[in-house]
């Protein structure tokens, strides 16, 4: 195969001094391995990706000095001796004909330690340490923070440096009013606020020398009130080129913007007409990103004009070999990011390291490998959820002979209802590797067998995965036999039709999916960008300060009255990710669902619902709807356990077989991928 495959991502960027061999840089993420001595790990993680032909690769951010650091104890790079051990990282990724550079990310007001400094003392929503003003002279030692750490990385053998000036730290809050009250030469006019980030590209240049990269994140869009305006952006991004920049990456939105950027349920490529905007202010080189998932959609958004380069970050974890299969015309062997962040930003944010959903080597590579066995056996795997079908492949991988038995006629168990939910079409493309990586790997699928305890026994394996899943719990509603009453199976597989007015029991997870989907009706905002930006309320940058508008469109209002209900008090959806939670809370509130919580499910009948209210069971209220929707969690499906080991047959439980409750994807390939290492 040519690279004809992606004319436009696959071909080379010259930055005069220095070649990229493609369009694609791995975004910064933090995975948690920057943090300590990680350093082997990351060589290793690196370099992996760096086989796998990304052009550029920005590590997670290192501060320029303690003030700087997210956390306590965060990866820094302030000394020659913190610089040497970053040799390991370069060399390794050199080997493999990559290149990389050091992300310089100071934390300003996000960070969660009482050292942090900020250009006003005035505390982020998302961290409950309130940052020291700095003096103007602190505010030069930050400076000569950021140039000293440049130097240091260039040391360490990096082909650059990403400075960080975007998603709301330190940098970033010096350019809007919301953060920056100065009124010494670092504040006031915009002229002044932006003097920060050009001092710090200046001199970093005149520090590193003109054969060096130097990216600079600039926030294009703030999604926060009193961002930026477009004109002051422009202003910044032709400083930031003339003080020496060589590449500008596109930010898009403060962490603490009550927009969702990154989540599965915003549309792909949602924010590449921002950096087109871009594209006719500057000469520089331009990045682009935010969910860009698939080398499809990097080639057009390439193709349309919208930037030199793509970012793609989380797709890095995913997949490492994301770019090679893409130029050998095997994109449909691609693992893609579903965008969940179930296994990545929700466990930074949770202070775990970072790992993958979709695979579970990621950050792990060194100790999670599929070896060839020295002793090919025969499995039957019986179940083909995200469990099942995790443990057949690396089985497969590893040279073993495996049956897989499904039930239904399609691969893929509880994902099948997972993918009709609005927002959440990027399970399609987990299926379709799924079903793409069974034919390559020889994989011999029985589809609509449920398989007995005889039927295996009679094949004679050597082993037996048992992957079959979950049955919905009986939550023991008196009338719950009402004709009114379904489950969430019959809403969400069996597409039974539903009425105006729905009570829906139960606010897990999937309470939340069949809220959305009643609300959505088929038609999910994420395929619509037009219809999902003014959901947001996202507007141009040059129509309102920060791209934000000032009043938002309450989306059409639903033909459906929902209630969604819940036995204990507190917060709806609680459990949901750390990271997406609050988008799903807020897009229920926004299409008035109505929550309540501390209630006692007393009865089912023609009338409805009746509820009452805590431990006294006081206020009995009828909810007159005229469907009652079952999403009380589910109950593990195991009941091949015990006659398959009463024949002598060794089996393995994984996934929501084994533990219901935490019922989830990320938990169920990780156990099955790493039960078929183990065998
Ligand atoms: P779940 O998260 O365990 O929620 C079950 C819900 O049912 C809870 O709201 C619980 O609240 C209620 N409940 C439990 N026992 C009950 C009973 N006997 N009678 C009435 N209500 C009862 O289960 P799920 O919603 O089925 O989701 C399963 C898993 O799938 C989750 O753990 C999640 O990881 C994953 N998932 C996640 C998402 C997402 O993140 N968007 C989406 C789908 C699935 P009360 O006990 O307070 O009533
Ligand atoms: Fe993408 Fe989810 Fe994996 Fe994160 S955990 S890289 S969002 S698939």
């Amino acid at each position: 195969m040519t690279d004809t495959n992606y004319p436009h991502l696959l071909a080379p960027l010259d930055l005069g001094f220095i070649t990229l061999k493609n369009r694609v840089l791995m975004g910064s993420m933090h995975t948690g391995l920057e943090d300590g001595n990680k350093h082997e790990r990351l060589a290793v993680y690196f370099a992996e990706r760096a086989r796998g032909e990304v052009g550029l690769i920005v590590t997670g951010g290192y501060a320029p000095n303690r003030a700087g650091w997210v956390k306590p104890f965060a990866g820094k790079m302030t000394t020659r001796g913190e610089a040497a051990r970053h040799r390991r990282i370069t060399d390794a990724v050199h080997a493999e004909d990559g290149k990389i550079a050091m992300q310089i990310l100071h934390a300003g007001r996000y960070a969660y330690h009482p050292l942090a400094v900020a250009p006003s003392r005035i505390r982020s929503p998302i961290s409950p340490f309130t940052p020291r003003e700095l003096s103007s002279s602190g505010v030069e030692k930050q400076i000569k923070a950021f140039v000293r750490c440049a130097q240091l990385a260039r040391e360490a053998g990096y082909d650059g440096v990403e400075i960080m000036g975007s998603e709301g730290y330190f940098i970033n809050e010096f350019l809007v009013t919301h953060t920056n009250h100065r009124t010494d030469q670092w504040g006031g006019d915009y002229s002044q606020r932006m003097r920060l980030p050009v001092e710090i590209v200046e001199r970093t240049r005149e520090a590193v020398g003109s054969d060096f990269i130097i990216i600079y994140r600039l926030s294009m869009i703030d999604l926060i009130p009193d961002g930026n305006t477009w004109d002051e952006t422009v202003a910044l991004a032709k400083a930031v080129e003339g003080a020496g920049a060589t590449i500008i990456n596109t930010g898009i939105g403060w962490h603490e913007a009550r927009v969702p950027t990154i989540a599965t349920s915003v549309p792909r490529g949602a924010f590449t007409w921002v950096t087109k905007k871009m594209k006719r202010e500057v000469n520089i080189p331009l990045i682009t990103s935010n969910r860009i998932n698939l080398p499809a959609t990097a080639e057009q958004i390439l193709a349309d004009g919208c930037a030199d380069m793509v970012s793609m970050a989380r797709p890095m974890l995913a997949d490492s070999e994301f770019v090679k299969k893409a130029r050998e015309g095997r994109a449909d062997e691609i693992n893609v990011c579903i965008a969940c962040n179930q296994a990545c930003l929700d466990h930074t944010f949770s202070n775990k390291m970072s790992s993958c959903l979709v695979n579970p080597r990621a950050c792990h590579e060194i100790e999670l490998n599929y070896v060839a066995t020295k002793t090919r056996r025969r499995f039957a795997v019986v179940g083909s959820g995200p469990a099942g079908l995790s443990a057949a492949l690396v089985l497969a991988e590893r040279g073993h002979e495996v049956d897989l038995y499904e039930s239904a006629a399609e691969i893929g168990g509880q994902l099948n209802m997972a993918k009709v939910i609005p927002g959440k079409e990027e399970f399609h493309e987990m299926l379709r590797y799924f079903k793409r990586q069974l034919e390559l790997k020889n994989v011999r699928v029985h589809l609509n067998t449920r398989a007995g305890a005889d039927d295996l026994n009679t094949e004679g394996f050597d082993g037996v995965v048992i992957a079959t899943g979950v049955v919905a719990r009986d939550p023991n509603i008196e009338g719950q036999d009402h004709p009114k009453v379904l489950s969430y199976i019959d809403v969400l597989r069996k597409q039974v039709p539903v009425g105006k007015r729905v009570a829906i029991v139960g606010a897990g997870g999937i309470g939340f999916d069949v809220a959305e989907f009643l609300l959505h009706e088929g038609h999910s905002p994420t395929m619509d960008l037009e219809e999902w930006l003014a959901e947001w309320g996202v507007v141009d940058p040059a129509r309102a300060r920060g791209g934000i508008a000032l009043e938002r469109t309450k989306p059409e209002s639903s033909r459906r009255e929902l209630t969604l209900l819940q036995r204990k008090a507190g917060k709806h959806g609680a459990n949901l990710g750390k990271t997406t939670g609050w988008i799903h809370r807020a897009t229920l509130k926004m299409n008035d669902v109505r929550m309540i919580g501390n209630v006692n499910y007393e009865r089912i009948g023609d009338e409805g619902l009746l509820i009452t209210y805590g431990e006294k069971h006081e206020d009995p209220t009828w909810l007159d709807v005229d469907n009652i929707i079952l999403c009380a969690g589910q109950l593990p499906l195991r009941e091949l356990k015990e006659p398959l080991a009463a024949a002598g047959i060794p089996t393995h439980v994984i996934g929501g077989a084994d533990v219901a409750t935490e019922l989830d994807a990320k938990r169920a390939i990780d156990q099955g991928s790493r039960l078929a290492a183990r065998l």
